[in-house]
């Protein structure tokens, strides 16, 4: 009962800060997030994949020591990795997390790595989502570099929105890609390596592959199959969190 009536004060508080605030410049709002609203409470997660760079580099601006979170999932590219290592150098981020999936998740359930194959979602679960919400269940909110051209199932996204009893902001939801692109370049950003043999978004490797002209950025994740999100944006993310806030011994 504790825990619905926090949830519903949340949402009514990313209500109130989406109607306040969310048509300002994605620098503003993650200042006011950061210096303002959220203060040490507050983390940006990233997958260090195509656009991540202009986030980033955003954060790093305001406070480089915001605690940066990377799902590794064991299932990015090399090129991935290599590119994080960069970019932390070079935008001097100084407390980057990389989120592991439970070992005995990994050894009961995916034993030979081959669980995408089979179950995508419960993949997604074991290597994403859970490790998601215990890595997020210290902070009041999080950042992510989401945006609402990206794909069609995200083109209402708000740039302040509640999970469970948490905020999550979106910055960048009203950015478009010649935004980004004119950011990166203004700031000399490098780009993901895999952007240049037609990748446009990134994410594991057995489940990426490019992305035709004219086809949605997302149209390379998990494409051939009816998945199109990995489940730390929907509401499975929102139950974890739950089960998490509610056992100690899982955090
Ligand atoms: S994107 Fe693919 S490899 Fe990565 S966690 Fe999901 S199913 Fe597994």
């Amino acid at each position: 009962m504790l825990l619905e009536f926090n949830e519903q004060t949340v949402a009514d508080e990313a209500r109130s800060l989406e109607a306040r605030y969310g048509n300002l410049e994605p620098l503003d709002v993650i200042e006011l997030a950061i210096d303002h609203l959220f203060n040490e409470e507050i983390a940006v997660v990233s997958s260090f994949g195509a656009e991540s760079s202009v986030l980033l580099h955003m954060i790093a601006q305001i406070d480089r020591a915001t605690p940066v979170l990377f799902l590794e999932t064991g299932k990015h590219f090399p090129a991935t990795l290599r590119y994080r290592d960069q970019l932390v150098s070079e935008l001097g981020l100084t407390d980057v997390h990389d989120i592991h999936p439970l070992k005995h998740s990994l050894k009961d359930e995916d034993p030979f790595g081959a669980l995408s194959m089979t179950n995508k979602d419960r993949c997604c679960y074991i290597r994403k989502v859970e490790p998601m919400a215990r890595a997020v269940a210290p902070y009041r909110a999080w950042m992510t570099g989401r945006k609402q051209f990206q794909a069609s199932t995200r083109s209402s996204l708000a740039v302040f929105e509640s999970v469970g009893s948490r905020v999550r902001i979106n910055p960048l939801a009203h950015w478009t890609s010649a935004d980004l692109k004119a950011y990166m370049s203004a700031h000399e950003l490098p780009p993901h390596p895999l952007v240049a043999e037609g990748y446009r978004s990134i994410g594991c490797m057995p489940c990426t592959s490019p992305v035709k002209d004219g086809d949605d950025d997302r149209a390379g994740r998990w494409a051939g199959s009816d998945k199109t999100e990995c489940g730390i944006h929907l509401t499975g993310l929102t139950d974890q969190l739950s089960n998490i806030s509610l056992t100690d011994s899982n955090l």
